[in-house]
């Protein structure tokens, strides 16, 4: 790469921001490179991971249904767990059979197969390049620093790098004496482990009730996290399953408990153990993800440069979503760069069309709502703890035949709950479900 070779864009991080971003300009005929440090992307990415079909066929069309997706998700399962206990509930919708909306995924094949389709789209894809520092001249991001040694130069930079705790370029460039992203607190960060524990396709849909190819998600709250804000999760895969979940780092910090004491607390669950006999661990890995919320979100669009998906904090942990931002925002970014070059205008003025997008769209209304959501989950541990318990007692009231009648029963089950604070149990937890603030 010579010195003088000047893109209309250059793309920081072959993840699904950076992809997308990549795929939208180089169709409009956009000069474009994509760097991503990986030996391939997706070589060092995690994800849970569930994707949503939605987000990729607005990127590639038809296309999205040659992507290397593991299962349809045809059954979410929540599950509200106690030491020996969980409330459940499914929801098996066989009309998802037919339409899809949402499939499991493992990234090391996803994510060289989305970045092919934006090299495909004429993107110069190079893996191996980790960009370690952002060119500022004057003001402006004009470019990037590779490790290879070479200066890459843009109209825009398009900062798709992930995360980046600590070491990434957004907490490291400074414009004006300030950086592009202020230090991330650890109550707006989680830590997320995952394994990936091989098990024959056969019994993976005997045991989670799936038909042939088809998959199934559980995600558990409550003592599967420890009584920590967060959920545990496993996915089923063609044939292994994603087993996995996290919690915020200052909970981590605070009870000196480490990402590995919960997920061998999840695994010893004994609803859980039954359900991962056999399989064995073939992968383990750990990730953050970013929980700021709306607030959270740093400048999106400034001098020569645009932030999208987990760099720029777009997540809803609550729904789980998180590629779906990235792939969204890593569109409009893209688009805005098309724009910018239509109009032959780059300043920081134009770019900002970014972030005007971002508020329009869907994106910053989900990050708005549930900017509070995660705080809140922090601040009432009781619903995470105390609430499962008191809903699996009365259950056990409930469905106990032991020569009580119902009335004595109903008026026990009331006593119960009237003591535990109903009322305070009942919006407490309307407000975690709708995220109210
Ligand atoms: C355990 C876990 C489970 C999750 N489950 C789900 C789920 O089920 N569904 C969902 O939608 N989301 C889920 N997420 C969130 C989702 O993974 C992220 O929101 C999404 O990956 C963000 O995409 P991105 O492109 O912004 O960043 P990333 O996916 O992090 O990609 C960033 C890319 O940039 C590269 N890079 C970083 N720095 C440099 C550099 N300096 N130079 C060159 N390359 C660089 C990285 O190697 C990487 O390829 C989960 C996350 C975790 C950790």
């Amino acid at each position: 790469m010579a010195d003088e070779e000047k893109f209309d864009a250059v793309v920081v991080g072959a993840g699904p921001a950076g992809s997308a971003a990549a795929l939208t300009m180089a169709k409009a005929g956009l000069q474009v490179a994509l760097l991503e440090r990986g030996a391939r992307p997706g070589a060092k990415n995690v994800m849970g991971g569930i994707l949503y079909n939605h987000y990729l066929e607005e990127i590639v069309g038809e296309d999205w249904k040659q992507a290397p997706l593991e299962r349809p998700i045809i059954e979410e399962r929540r599950w509200l767990m106690t030491p020996d206990a969980y409330i459940a509930l499914d929801y098996k919708n066989l009309r998802n059979r037919t339409h899809p909306h949402s499939y499991s995924v493992l990234r090391a094949r996803f994510d060289p197969w989305f970045a092919e389709q934006a090299e495909k789209a004429g993107a110069m894809v190079v893996p191996e390049t980790v960009v370690d520092r952002l060119i500022v001249r004057n003001g402006r991001v004009v470019g990037v620093g590779t490790g290879r040694g070479d200066d890459l130069y843009a109209e825009v930079t398009i900062i798709c790098e992930g995360i980046g705790l600590g070491t990434g370029l957004l907490e490291n460039t400074k414009i004006d004496g300030r950086p592009l992203r202020r230090k991330l607190r650890p109550d707006e960060v989680a830590m997320a482990v995952k394994e990936i524990m091989q098990l024959d396709s056969r019994i993976i849909e005997e045991r989670f009730n799936c038909d042939p190819g088809e998959g199934c998600t559980i995600e558990c709250f409550g003592d599967s996290t420890m009584g920590m804000s967060g959920f545990m999760f496993i996915y089923t895969n063609k044939d292994t399953l994603s087993v996995g979940g996290g919690a915020l780092l200052s909970e981590f910090n605070k009870t000196l408990r480490t990402p590995n004491d919960l997920m061998e607390h999840f695994k010893q669950h004994p609803a859980i153990k039954p359900l991962l006999r056999g399989a064995e661990t073939v992968e383990y890995l750990a990730h953050l993800i970013p929980e700021g919320g709306y607030r959270g979100i740093p400048k999106v669009a400034g001098p020569g440069y645009l932030v999208c998906g987990d760099a720029a904090m777009l997540s809803n942990p609550v729904h789980r979503e998180g590629s779906n931002l990235a792939m969204d925002s890593g569109r409009l970014a893209g688009e805005t760069v098309i724009h910018c070059k239509e109009m032959g205008d780059f300043s920081e003025h134009r770019l900002g069309e970014y972030r005007g997008k971002l508020d329009a769209s869907w994106i910053m209304a989900d990050m708005k709502k549930y900017d509070k959501a995660v705080p809140l989950l922090e601040h009432n541990p009781q619903l995470l703890s105390k609430y499962p318990a008191v809903a699996d007692n009365a259950l056990d009231e409930f469905f106990r035949v032991d020569g009580t009648s119902k009335w004595d029963k109903q008026r026990k089950i009331f006593k119960m709950l009237r003591k535990e604070g109903l009322f305070r149990m009942g919006w407490d937890t309307f407000k975690s479900v709708w995220a109210m603030k």
